[in-house]
């Protein structure tokens, strides 16, 4: 089965090809070209888009789909001390009706692989990493979901209550079991586990330590959230006496197989050290400006050499949910900073691609080239935003678009002329709508 997508610019993460095309066959990139396109099964056809490698969503929480628009105004800690309860009643058919309109989200704006940091698993609630995992098969999205985890509740000092934490045992039992049943670590996958505990205020020492030794036991990746706010960096020097970043160091929580979410409140020492362990940044600029988190130091640690990739995070804290507003929001927010060179549109690109697929550790995603992924992005730029504007990759950036004309994932097509084709997104837009009223009234 062989599929060609013809664009009017082709960025294939390094290079710009005008009237670029990619052949790709089983799921696979052939060969890259332009001009005239050699025969293929099916064809996408777009001389008015600007193709780009499909984007990598970093860090997210799908869940949160269900319970968007609460502690507007909220700092983290405030945020969080509202959704606990509300979180508390999630079951696997509210995280199911939460996945596939983020999954829904992410592929109509161009988002073909993405990560699900998924930590709440109500006592009793059975299904619910099952039904992740299901609505990333039905959707056509490549999917690394996360067992995440909270073991730390406040009776015991942590933030969350203590009806939303596991025991730790059972947590590291219920990550083995997930590994084994749905981790793929071929080249090409769609599915790979990532062990998650929370954060340095929801889980024990102990349980980021033995996480960590299980998931290098397995072989796969570790992520959690670390240095988001300085109420966080508090808690740790409160509790442990140290900084967040150094608690995960010594708690063996750096290398090549991890990655954080935010990353913002690091000293320059602790830049080096990301960059130095090759740990990589999951930024998240709208949830940390929303929050009012701070502003992750990105051309800090690119220059420093380190992994940067780009999240929406979870819609609680993003109801926009885009991640082409990510790229966006990445470009201005450095600049707030660091003036205009602090970050350009095509380096902004990469953060969303190339820097995307580090984190996750996919050497087969994240840019366009023979023998990678066939994860196409396509969009419009005749539309009344973009239309006659000089530099159609960085008018995408400083314009984002609201939508995606058309994405390939795995050679597959599976958005076109703007529509999702793998799931019916008015019936998905009307279940998120009913589980989130249900959720609400359910909290009073
Ligand atoms: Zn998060």
């Amino acid at each position: 089965m062989t599929l060609l997508v013809r664009a009017g610019l082709l960025f294939t993460g390094s290079e710009e090809i005008e009237n670029g095309w990619v052949l790709a066959r089983d799921g696979v990139i052939d060969e890259i070209g332009s001009g005239q396109p050699p025969h293929a099964d099916e064809v996408v056809d777009e001389p008015n888009c600007v193709a780009v490698p499909g984007l990598v969503n970093s860090h997210d929480h799908m869940y949160q789909w269900a319970t968007r628009g609460y502690a507007p105004d909220g700092t983290l800690f405030e945020w969080l001390r509202t959704l606990y309860p509300i979180w508390a009643r999630i079951d696997a058919d509210s995280v199911r009706a939460s996945a596939r309109a983020a999954m829904a989200r992410l592929l109509l704006c161009g988002c073909t692989l993405s990560t699900d940091h998924h930590y709440v698993f109500p006592s009793g609630r059975k299904g619910i990493f099952e039904a992740l995992v299901d609505a990333a098969r039905e959707l056509g999205i490549r999917f690394h979901p996360c067992r995440g985890s909270m073991s730390l509740g406040e009776s015991r000092g942590g933030l969350p209550p203590d009806s939303v934490v596991e025991d730790e045992d059972a947590i590291l039992a219920s990550t083995e079991d997930v590994i084994h049943r749905f981790h793929d670590p071929r080249p090409g996958s769609m599915c790979r586990v990532v062990v998650a505990p929370c954060s340095p205020f929801s889980v024990t020492p102990r349980l980021m330590a033995e996480s960590a030794a299980l998931a290098r036991r397995h072989g796969v990746r570790l992520h959690t959230h670390v240095a988001e706010t300085l109420d966080e960096e508090k808690f740790c020097l409160e509790r442990f006496g140290k900084r967040p970043m150094q608690l995960m160091e010594d708690l063996g929580w750096t290398g090549d197989d991890v990655w954080f979410a935010h990353g913002i409140h690091l000293d320059d020492a602790e830049v080096g050290r990301v960059a130095e362990t090759k740990t990589g940044i999951a930024h998240c600029p709208s949830s940390n400006m929303r929050l009012g988190a701070g502003a992750c130091r990105v051309a800090d640690l690119l220059r420093a050499g380190a992994r940067v990739g780009l999240g929406v995070d979870g819609a609680a804290s993003n109801e926009y949910a885009n991640l082409t507003g990510e790229v966006h929001q990445a470009l201005l927010l450095a600049r707030v900073h660091g003036g205009p060179g602090a970050l350009d549109a095509r380096s902004a690109w990469r953060l969303a691609t190339q820097g995307g697929a580090e984190c996750l550790g996919r050497d087969d995603c994240g840019a366009l080239a023979p023998g990678k992924c066939a994860d196409v992005a396509l969009f419009r730029i005749d539309d009344l935003v973009h239309a006659g504007v000089a530099d159609a990759l960085a008018s995408l950036v400083l314009a984002p678009p609201s939508r995606a004309e058309a994405v390939v994932v795995d050679g597959r097509v599976v958005v076109r002329e703007g529509r999702l084709l793998t799931a019916d997104q008015e019936a998905i837009a009307r279940e998120i709508g009913a589980v989130s009223a249900r959720l609400r009234k359910a909290a009073g």
